[in-house]
């Protein structure tokens, strides 16, 4: 519960930012917004495998510095946008310098089990994709993969940010999984998908279901290291136990230095699930079963 509040915390103060600001388009530009705070954005020689920013307090200043070897304008933004996240969310400077200077290491995109680095990447993923603008930008962007890669570079953030922002709107059964090697690290899914009778959920560090797609990528770390992409299809028993027999796309990407690998499962269909207890149908992912519009 503790946990929840403080999320939802996260997501007002990320707001009130945009709203402070009167930022009414996309790609939000996290560039701007630490300029706007006087802190200096630069890049920097990464010293650390799977360090993507620095966080500096000098005094009353701080400095944003984000690793050189990122390439992708996107992460570069969602990691700039995460060290921002330690300057505006509440008791972050605090914790993180203990009222001294200091440099804090950040691990951003959702890879670390830290409570202020997975806030600080919650705080992201909101900054760069407010609510009413991302639904605005979801609504012209097709479905599926190549829709979480349009959404990606609308906004200028990163795959995995953007793919949990779309499995949290969309109205499409999806899941979202982020794995290295043969484990599942994560798993996001729509309430399309989450609300499907008898469906449960993978617990953190499972195993990957070895007869997938993901699975076999993983196998060649090459594929990840080289951020390879892969498109191909499953059935959604194959990843979750008790799951309908239902085929669904299953998208690969790896994430280069950080090992790891994002996989989208998506359908356009809703999911039909027959009930073994009276022999009915249940609909799921129509418009009675919850779904809404926020
Ligand atoms: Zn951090």
């Amino acid at each position: 519960m503790k946990h929840k509040l403080e999320l939802l915390e996260v997501e007002s103060v990320a707001k009130s930012v945009i709203e402070r600001l009167n930022i009414t388009n996309l790609p939000i530009c996290p560039f701007s917004i630490a300029g706007e705070r006087g802190i200096v954005t630069e890049p920097k020689d990464s010293g650390k495998p799977g360090v993507s920013g620095l966080f500096i307090k000098a005094g009353d200043t701080f400095r944003i510095q984000y690793a050189k070897h990122i390439k992708n304008e996107g992460f570069i933004h969602f990691t700039v946008a995460h060290e921002l996240g330690h300057y505006f969310l509440p008791e972050h400077p605090e914790y993180l310098f203990r009222g001294r200077d200091g440099i804090h290491e950040s691990k951003s995109g959702f890879i670390s089990d830290d409570f202020y680095e997975k806030q600080a990447d919650h705080f992201a993923k909101e900054l760069l994709m407010p609510e009413d603008l991302f639904l605005a930008a979801l609504r012209e962007s097709g479905v599926g993969f190549p829709a979480i890669i349009s959404l990606a570079s609308k906004c200028k953030t990163s795959i995995t940010a953007t793919a949990i922002r779309f499995a949290q709107f969309a109205e499409d059964p999806v899941a979202v999984i982020m794995s290295s090697y043969n484990r599942i690290n994560w798993c996001f899914m729509s309430s399309a998908l989450a609300s499907v009778k008898g469906l449960r959920w993978p617990r953190k560090n499972s195993p990957l279901p070895p007869n997938t797609t993901t699975a076999s990528f993983n196998r060649d770390q090459t594929n990840v290291l080289s951020a390879k992409q892969i498109e191909a299809w499953t059935r959604l028993d194959n990843w979750f136990d008790d799951a309908p027999p239902v085929e669904m796309k299953e998208d690969v990407i790896g994430l280069g230095n950080y090992r790891k690998t994002l996989t989208v499962l998506f359908t356009e269909d809703p999911i039909t699930v027959d009930d073994d207890d009276d022999n009915d149908f249940l609909e799921i992912g129509n418009e009675d079963s919850g779904w809404k519009w926020k």
